[in-house]
């Protein structure tokens, strides 16, 4: 029986799943998680990581690791977005030839698709993995608010990693889905979906016999946990730099052991009050001494924090409201989405908004793969009754002369939908047509997404005004954007030339593709055990040569000494969990051994 998997390509972690008879199911990884982080690695020896191997060792491979691409995924190099992430990530970010951005990893650069393609083809060897059998069809899920470029450039990932896409579907709307599938409801909804890179809010009628019409949906594609996160770093680095005069930004590793602890605090101070973030010897002094980070995070202090963040999502929520022309009291439930919103001061937050408690029944990080795996099902098996209208997130339209911009189609107009135009010819002879085609909501069309030119090729030769072309402009259901156009006077369908102003050509995909096959081949011939104990035999040998200089080092302090039996421990555990050939205990140690591996390189390179 052919299957669709669901899959939620998240910013920080991916998720995917299946309905298995009538019920969707997450599937978990090897390592028994059921979400995979959302990175990807390349080691010295030229291996390629992905998830939470890549996670592992992202501390002391900062520089060819990549977190959070989604965040960079179907965006122009020259995008506030794009110059913002330049100046925080740890990876390297270039300009690539159609003005969009590559990302440097050892000596090869990569699309961020192609990127993107290695996360989505870890997720469908997980599904292979659980089934036992091929996967190729995927619905796969981006966050309401991602333009046609995004969800384009998200497309091309699905099939360099060959996998055919059968759907996209918006991340709220798959929530929504999985809230309210097979309930026969009749509610209005809002979904308030905060994950690690992207905001959204969606509000939907679910009707009877399973309708799922979406009324308004907006959002921001920038503002998610990495924001949260962003600010602990900064308040470390700034009460660092005041006590030791050391910008510790100037270094990778420190860095990302920066957001690793400011992440890990964030998380913690959901469910307690205070929390310590303890990064031993994130620097030296340059006069042969290591610094330690040793700091108390209270939820107070994240609050105020964060509060302007907090705040900007509830103005999103009342922007929802107002598009779908709803008061707050005609919403009959609130569907909390994505890792974030487990941050008591955002459930705070959406309490005091909507004026009532959010729904808890549905799981934060897993129902957006759910509700995407429940839409595969229905596309491809006609027995599930089921009608989803989502609607396009952002007008769509064209640049007029002065930079104006005429929009063609509204927002939150219902998918599919398409508009003709005519256009004509405005000198005599003229043979070519330029049409900008753009989304946003700005009346000036510079300050909105240019989604492609397409120019009219090969018109008839006549005086001017006389040729009239008429273009349609269509989205599809994935809510993505396409051009015709057709000869008004002899009906023929007119060429058109489209420059794809950012993404990738058909030859790039094409090329991108056949290399994803040569990686399948490799990864395949991992062995569960083995790959565990190659990975903490690694890190152990690591371990065991710095031993000595870094007993040396830090043996005269308390500090140290505690440091150095923990070590051992870690050690101690690892030999004897490969002793038992047990490939759980052995992946959970690599946890500890990646964690001294980096505080050791930490001690010994501040010593030199
Ligand atoms: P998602 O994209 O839905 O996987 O959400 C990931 C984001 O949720 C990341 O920024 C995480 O740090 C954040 N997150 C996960 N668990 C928690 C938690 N318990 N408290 C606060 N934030 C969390």
């Amino acid at each position: 029986m052919e299957r669709v998997i669901g899959i939620d390509l998240g910013t920080t972690n991916s998720c995917v799943a299946l309905l298995e008879g009538e019920s969707p199911t997450v599937i978990p990884n090897r390592g028994g998680y059921k979400t995979t982080p959302s990175m990807v690695a390349v080691t010295e020896a030229g291996k390629r990581l992905v998830g939470h191997i890549a996670k592992r060792q992202a501390i002391t491979n900062a520089e060819n690791t990549v977190y959070a691409a989604k965040r960079l995924i179907g965006r122009k190099w020259n995008s506030p977005q794009v110059k913002n992430t330049l100046m925080t990530s740890s990876y390297v970010i270039v300009e690539g030839p159609h003005d969009d951005v590559r990302l440097k990893l050892r000596d090869k650069t990569y699309s961020v698709p192609e990127i993107s393609s290695m996360i989505l083809q870890e997720m469908k060897i997980v599904a292979e993995d659980y089934l036992g059998e091929p996967v190729a069809k995927a619905v796969v899920t981006v966050p309401a608010y991602f333009n046609d470029n995004q969800r384009q450039a998200t497309k091309d990932a699905g099939a360099i990693a060959g996998l055919d896409v059968i759907r996209i579907i918006n991340e709220p709307t798959a929530a929504a889905l999985a809230y309210g599938f097979g309930k026969d409801l009749d509610k209005t909804v809002a979904v308030y979906d905060l994950g690690g890179g992207t905001f959204d809010v969606s509000v939907l009628e679910i009707g009877a016999h399973g309708v799922f019409k979406v009324i308004a949906t907006t959002g921001d594609t920038f503002l998610g946990g990495e924001d949260f996160d962003a600010r602990i770093i900064d308040w470390l680095v700034s009460s660092f730099a005041a006590e030791h005069d050391i910008d510790l930004r100037q270094d990778r590793m420190a860095l990302q052991r920066l957001r690793d602890g400011a992440e890990k605090a964030k998380c913690e101070l959901s469910s307690v009050r205070e929390t310590e973030i303890n990064l031993p010897f994130i620097i030296s002094t340059g006069r042969n001494e290591a610094l330690h980070l040793q700091k108390t995070l209270t939820r107070n202090t994240l609050e105020s924090l964060t509060e302007d963040l907090i705040e900007r999502t509830t103005t999103i929520c009342r922007e929802a409201l107002n598009d779908a022309r709803l008061d707050i009291d005609e919403i009959d439930d609130v569907v909390l989405v994505g890792g974030m919103t487990r941050m008591p001061a955002i459930q705070a937050a959406v309490t005091t908004y909507f004026g009532r408690e959010p729904n808890k029944g549905v799981h934060p990080d897993e129902v957006v793969a759910l509700g995407a795996s429940i839409q595969g099902a229905a596309l491809l098996e006609d027995k599930h009754e089921m009608i989803l209208l989502d609607v396009t997130p952002h007008a769509l339209g064209i640049m007029t002369f002065g930079s104006f911009f005429e929009e063609l189609i509204p927002q939150n107009t219902t998918v599919p939908t398409s508009q003709a135009k005519v256009f004509t010819t405005s000198r005599d002879n003229q043979t070519a047509v330029k049409i900008l085609v753009m989304q946003g909501e700005s009346k000036n069309a510079e300050e909105n997404e240019l989604l492609g030119e397409f120019i009219l090729t090969g018109l008839r030769r006549a005086p001017k005004g006389e040729i009239e072309i008429e273009v349609t402009f269509e989205i599809n259901t994935d809510g993505i954007v396409s051009v015709h156009a057709k000869d008004m006077e002899t009906g023929q369908a007119q060429s058109i030339q489209v420059t794809a102003t950012s993404g990738l050509t058909q030859d790039e995909i094409t090329e991108m593709i056949h290399s994803a096959k040569d990686y399948l081949v490799e990864r395949r011939t991992d062995e569960d055990f083995e790959g565990a104990k190659q990975e903490a035999e690694t890190l152990m040998a690591e371990i065991e040569k710095m031993f000595p200089e870094v007993e040396r080092i830090v043996a005269s302090s308390d500090f140290g000494r505690d440091a150095i039996s923990k070590a051992r421990t870690v050690l101690e555990r690892a030999r004897e969990a490969i002793s038992r050939k047990d490939a759980d205990a052995v992946r959970e140690q690599v946890e500890g051994l990646a964690r001294t591996q980096r505080m050791f390189k930490g001690v010994v390179s501040r010593a030199q």
